[in-house]
């Protein structure tokens, strides 16, 4: 699923577990925030170490979701929540989509 798709799908995530707008905008944004580790990806074209990740690795797990959000729990415990429902939302949607191979609900990548 390309940024597009996760953005849509973290709107739509958003729209449901949240009344605030802004609360809305940043699961939106960060959607696409598991890509980090492809290097032509929204985020991944910033990341200067994604050609040397594996694409859907370590990013599309459970860990991995909550490393990702690690960083904006600077900003508050809010932001960490929303950035990890977000990267969570990538891992369904991409098991939703069925480019990530897997049987989910009932096996979950931990790492
Ligand atoms: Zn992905």
């Amino acid at each position: 699923m390309k940024a597009t798709g996760h953005m849509v799908f973290g709107f739509c995530l958003g729209a449901l577990i949240t009344a605030d707008p802004l609360y809305t905008i940043i699961i939106t944004a960060a959607s696409p925030l598991p890509d980090i580790d492809h290097p032509y990806s929204f985020y991944g074209k910033y990341n200067p170490a994604a050609c040397l990740m594996k694409h859907r690795g370590h990013c599309h797990s459970i860990i991995g979701s909550i490393m990702l959000a690690l960083p904006f729990i600077e900003f508050s415990i809010n932001i960490f929540a929303l950035v990890f429902i977000a990267c969570i939302g990538h891992l369904v949607a991409d098991r939703i989509s069925s480019s990530f191979p897997g049987k989910w609900p009932f096996k979950i990548k931990v790492w």
